[in-house]
């Protein structure tokens, strides 16, 4: 039986499956998954642990996919995340169980678990779109494609639009399963974005960023420690450019000035500032974004950037920013 008491969401990237410059195969996918499935293998021997996940790339691949086929009927987006909750959960569950069988855990029950995300239908995103999905193109390719296209970190890519998540529609289920020891994979993709219809939910064509949603989820749930493990070492200061500084932490107050002065580009880094303050603001857990290779150093306070009240409080004694 687990003594853990500590409730840790770590937030997978879509990249944890596809890695910069890859194709994406499957056996891709698998093989990039075995990194941070294998730290929290390791982690949930201390920690209760919920895992939630990206699905840019694939929801974005699975758009293109139909957007080529005309011989059956099209699916509106919302079904497209549901499809990646299912398609990447069982990717995440499948490696987890081999991941806590080669440790020699063969007991800890584990499941994925579709999830709905309320949004308000009057947010205001639902007419500007901003998250970047599906894969990276050139200018000229981006010009010539016939659906809204913006330039990110990364490349040109497609963008959707993305509402903020209100409230998790399956979080009482949730709460059980963490309280009954089982590690929940939950809210894939951001959540399958649904609006509410007096007592009845009705899916909206979105993708919900999965860090804001990762943030409610870990307010709703009263986790402890939120992690967000993405292909970047942590949050830096003039990102790409000549003076790039990587942060070990940073104060709620510096980050508000820094997403003023547009150190965090929206769609990517930007959310998970913001959604890593909203859990440190609100119920004053620990949130912390770091590299997939270091999910267990960030956890232990040695990696990452950790977002902090105020700066006597980096976990590992550190006080500098
Ligand atoms: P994920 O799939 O993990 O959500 P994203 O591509 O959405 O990954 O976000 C991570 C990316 O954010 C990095 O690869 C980097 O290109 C970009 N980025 C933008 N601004 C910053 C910044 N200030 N510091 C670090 N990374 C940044
Ligand atoms: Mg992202």
């Amino acid at each position: 039986m687990k003594r853990a008491t500590k409730t840790l969401i770590v937030a997978l990237g879509g990249n944890a499956l596809i890695r910069k410059g890859q194709k994406g195969t499957i056996e891709e996918q698998f093989e990039n998954l075995k990194l941070p499935i294998r730290q929290i293998a390791r982690l949930s021997r201390k920690y209760k642990i919920i895992i939630t996940h990206g699905n840019g790339p694939q929801v974005g691949n699975l758009l293109l996919q139909q957007e080529n086929c005309h011989t059956v009927p099209k699916l509106p987006l919302e079904i497209l995340v549901a499809q990646t909750q299912g398609q990447i959960g069982y990717m995440i569950e499948s490696t987890l169980d081999s991941e806590l069988m080669e440790l020699g855990i063969n007991t800890q029950p584990l499941v994925s678990l579709i999830s709905y995300v309320v949004v308000d239908e009057n947010d205001p995103a639902f007419k500007n779109p901003l998250k970047p999905i599906g894969p990276v193109y050139s200018e000229k390719e981006a010009a010539s494609v016939p659906y809204p296209m913006r330039k990110t970190a990364k490349g040109y890519r497609r963008v959707v639009v993305s509402p903020k998540p209100v409230s998790i529609v399956e979080k009482r289920e949730i709460k059980k399963l963490i309280e009954m020891n089982f590690i929940v994979i939950c809210c894939g993709g951001g959540g399958i974005p649904v609006i509410r219809e007096g007592r009845a939910f009705q899916g909206i064509d979105a993708v919900i960023d999965k860090d804001l949603a990762g943030a409610k989820l870990a307010e709703e749930v009263g986790a402890d420690i939120f992690l967000i493990a993405t292909d970047v070492q942590g949050v830096a200061l003039n990102y790409g450019g000549k003076n790039q500084k990587f942060l070990r932490s940073v104060t709620l107050e510096q980050a508000e000035r820094y997403i003023k002065e547009g150190h965090f580009a929206p769609g990517s880094m930007k959310p998970k500032i913001e959604a890593a303050m909203q859990f440190v603001l609100d119920c004053g857990g620990r949130s912390v974004i770091t590299s997939l290779e270091d999910i267990e150093q960030a956890v232990a306070g040695k990696a990452g950037t950790e977002v902090i009240q105020d700066v006597l409080e980096l976990p590992d004694g550190e006080s500098k920013t």
